[in-house]
């Protein structure tokens, strides 16, 4: 399905570094406006030097795996997508974007929980907008296959990046099939390798880059919560899936998101919608201090803990299962980062949680950086970045023009787009207390009803 030879008309190069949801996005952003694009991945890949679901029985196996990485890598199995990041998808791959709202799950409000088990739905919108729960392994491998399909798009697992030299335009990578070290030479390299970005290290020998990075004094670690069963003995939701269940406790929280699994990979070898697999688990998030956590030490502290806490979480939860998962479950730590500017002249951006790491309560960390792939491709639009024909890196007047609208889309995307993201940072810092905190208020579950009047 990849091709190494580009269409002839195509001779710019762009390498995307990093192959999670942002740097696939990238990658067919790209690829459709006819940039040759290669994308280098450290993670393996599989057959083919590609990660694609062929048939059911890979899918599942796929999954597993992908699961299991997602644990290994220390990443929420599910997160939560927002019209920010839909519009995102949209603009540049419609189609996908629609096969992706079929595997979601809106939550239309937030279900508070307290001590007492009373629960209390707070709708977000009365218009009816909502949050939706989306699979992450879905959708990076979604996106993955979207961009393995395409002609112009190769995508390089287990290609590890080392380092960039931006003025020579190269980049310098270790193959982890043969162990070589390996040269690539770009026009435009796109850093979409998350919050330890190597390339936002190499660009800020090159870049007077202003770079700020916190971890906060909470950590979260994931439990899941298994499905129950209806009357008729098939699986079953053990709390409402369209909310997000919140058990607020001020200094430290619980929370919940639905999984509904669909393959919509099966839209490659069955019709779509054909195969359902219905999960109907949630997968909850404890996010407390360290300090709270180290307290935690035998296994009757954790059940007394939640028995004192979550006593309602802790009898869906299972105490075997809550312990087992508190044994293999990392414990993660948060960190925010903020820098400016994300570019160097003609010949880097960097994307995604690369520019911006962002604590997760806002649940806009990914959608921020889909985003960002969408801002980014209307400003090169509207400079034009569109080379028309085949034609040299420099000393041809349409490429020198080309590499001048380039420079000035990325300048005006580093200025554009700092004021946003920092405040989207800011707000998830903000939506900690909100949601651990504010919500069980009196004052605030007042304002709320007002709201809906
Ligand atoms: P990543 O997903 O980190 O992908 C980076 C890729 O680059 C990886 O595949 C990595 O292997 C590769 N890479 C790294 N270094 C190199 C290298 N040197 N060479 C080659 N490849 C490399 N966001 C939301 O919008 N909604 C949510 O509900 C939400 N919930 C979250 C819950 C938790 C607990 C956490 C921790 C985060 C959550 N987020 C959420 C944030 C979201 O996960 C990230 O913003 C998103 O994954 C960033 O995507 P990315 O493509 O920029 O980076």
């Amino acid at each position: 399905m990849n091709n190494n030879t580009p269409p002839l008309d195509i001779t710019r190069k762009v390498v995307i570094v990093g192959a999670g949801p942002v740097g696939c996005l990238a990658a067919i952003a790209f690829a459709k406006m006819k940039w040759q694009v290669e994308v280098y991945e450290a993670r393996p890949g599989k057959g083919d030097n590609v990660l694609v679901t062929h048939c059911l029985d890979s899918f599942f196996q796929d999954l597993r795996l992908s699961s299991s990485k997602a644990a290994a890598q220390q990443r929420s199995i599910n997160l939560a997508i927002s019209s920010r990041g839909i519009a995102a998808l949209r603009a540049v791959d419609a189609s996908a974007a629609e096969r992706f709202l079929q595997t979601v799950i809106p939550m239309r409000g937030r279900m508070i929980h307290d001590r007492q088990g009373n629960l209390q739905s707070q709708q977000y919108d009365k218009d009816g907008q909502c949050i939706n729960s989306i699979d992450r392994t879905l959708l990076n491998e979604g996106l993955l296959e979207e961009a393995s399909a395409t002609p112009n798009i190769h995508l390089n697992f287990e290609h590890k990046v080392l380092s960039a030299d931006f003025d020579q335009r190269v980049l310098f990578l270790r193959d982890g099939n043969s162990g070589a070290d390996v040269r690539v030479k770009f026009d435009l390299c796109i850093a979409a390798d998350g919050s330890h970005s190597i390339i936002r290290r190499q660009l800020m020998r090159v870049v007077r880059m202003n770079f700020q990075q916190e971890y906060i004094p909470h950590e979260y670690i994931e439990l899941k919560m298994p499905a129950g069963h209806d009357e008729h003995g098939n699986p079953a939701f053990l709390l409402d899936p369209n909310h997000l269940h919140i058990w607020p406790r001020h200094s430290f929280m619980l929370i919940a998101l639905p999984n509904k699994v669909i393959t919509h990979a099966a839209s490659m070898c069955f019709p779509p919608n054909e195969i359902q697999f219905q999960d109907k688990t949630f997968t909850c998030t404890l996010f407390a201090p360290t300090v709270e956590f180290d307290r935690l030490i035998t296994r009757e502290d954790i059940l007394l803990w939640f028995q004192n806490h979550f006593p309602d979480a802790l009898s869906l939860l299972g105490e075997d299962k809550l312990l087992k998962d508190f044994e293999k479950n990392p414990r993660s730590p948060l960190i925010t980062t903020k820098l400016t500017p994300y570019h160097y002249k003609d010949r880097c951006v960097i994307l995604g949680d690369a520019a911006h790491s962002m604590v997760p309560f806002f649940g806009q960390g990914l959608n921020c950086g889909l985003e960002d792939v969408r801002v980014l491709l209307t400003l090169l639009q509207e400079e034009c970045v569109v080379p028309t024909r085949a034609m040299p890196n420099s000393g041809d007047p349409e490429s020198d023009f080309i590499d001048q609208r380039l420079a000035k889309a990325l300048a005006r995307y580093s200025a554009s787009r700092h004021e946003d993201v920092v405040a989207i940072c800011e707000l998830a810092m903000d939506n900690y207390i909100e949601m651990r905190h504010s919500v069980t208020t009196p004052v605030y579950i007042i304002k709320k009803a007002l709201d809906h009047l």
